[in-house]
């Protein structure tokens, strides 16, 4: 069950060559989102837009084609998309609201849709909810210190960031690649990250990453009946072309282990911190005054 519910797993790639240009993997999110809007099934999607630092995320509701062309791409840093949640259906106007998110955020999407507390009105408007894989993320501050101490080379001059193969890779606009090996960015790492226990979005519509397949594909796990409609009339549409996963190296097993990985380091440090009294997420129990 690391891996989550799912009707169905596969390799996919975007057909669109505009979009595939910038974006991270296979363009799925921006692809699906281009699609739903076209079609009238979202009007309109939560995504991680650029900000006036470089690689510095802002959440953004994408109305167009354009919109979401400006927000491809991974920002390997904190995003607060779930943020504009209310804003879209209030100050935006949307019924019918897409999303992005890494796993936590995904999972605090079908939180508040079941228990919408000052989220009135919202639960009913989400119309796609397309999760990112993940393995960890950072802060702003730890990804200009990777790329800046650790490369030597400026945030802005970077026209692409990875994580893949052991090794955080840094691509700038004229050529150059630089690697880190992860050994030395984990100290960067989000805690809250260590004791997340879902890498591969297992609440989405939708749910996508790089791991699995060769580079330039994803990995695509189409799991809910809404995802399954919106998937498979993008396919209709040409939107993407398939591969069976068994017929793609390295395959499903990478993410299975990658999966197994996370949840067992990470539960291990979720025990360590109960086994000392903290909540899972390192605050204090409720306080009991052993006195009374
Ligand atoms: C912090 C982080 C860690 C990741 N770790 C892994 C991993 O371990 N293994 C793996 O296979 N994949 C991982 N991914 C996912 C991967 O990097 C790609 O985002 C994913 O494959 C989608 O690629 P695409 O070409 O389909 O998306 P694109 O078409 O390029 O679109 C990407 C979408 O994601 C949004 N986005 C970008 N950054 C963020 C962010 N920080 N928070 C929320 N939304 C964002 C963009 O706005 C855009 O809408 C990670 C992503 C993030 C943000
Ligand atoms: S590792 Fe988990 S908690 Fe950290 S950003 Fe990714 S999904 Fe969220």
């Amino acid at each position: 069950m690391v891996l989550g519910n799912y009707k169905q797993v596969l390799a996919a790639r975007s057909t669109d060559k505009e979009i595939l240009k910038g974006s991270q993997d296979g363009g799925i999110v921006t692809t699906l989102f281009a699609y739903a809007l076209d079609e009238g099934i979202i009007d309109g999607a939560i995504v991680a837009g650029p900000s006036e630092d470089p690689w510095r995320p802002e959440p953004m509701v994408a109305m167009s084609r354009e919109d979401l062309l400006a927000a491809r791409g991974t920002k390997y840093n904190l995003s607060p998309n779930m943020e504009l949640i209310k804003e879209a259906t209030r100050s935006y106007g949307l019924d019918k609201v897409g999303i992005v998110g890494v796993p936590c955020q995904i999972q605090a999407l079908r939180k508040g849709q079941l228990y919408p507390v000052g989220l009135r009105d919202v639960p009913d408007k989400i119309a796609l909810a397309i999760g990112i894989f993940c393995m960890e993320n950072f802060s702003y501050q730890a990804i200009e210190a990777i790329v800046e101490d650790h490369t030597n080379v400026k945030l802005e001059s970077l026209k692409k960031m990875d994580i893949g193969k052991g090794k955080f890779w840094a691509y700038t606009e004229r050529g150059a690649v630089s690697t880190i090996p992860l050994k030395e960015t984990h100290k960067y790492e989000q805690p809250g990250c260590h004791v997340c226990l879902d890498y591969v979005a297992n609440l989405a519509d939708v749910s996508t990453g790089s791991v699995g397949t060769p580079d330039g594909w994803s990995t695509v796990f189409v799991r809910s009946r809404k995802g399954e409609d919106v998937w498979g009339r993008a396919i209709a549409a040409g939107c993407f072309e398939t591969k069976p996963i068994e017929e793609v190296k390295p395959g499903l097993d990478l993410v299975k282990k990658l999966a197994t990985e996370k949840i067992t380091k990470n539960q291990k440090t979720v025990d360590k911190r109960k086994a000392f009294g903290l909540k899972a997420d390192g605050s204090p129990r409720a306080l009991r005054n052993p006195y009374l």
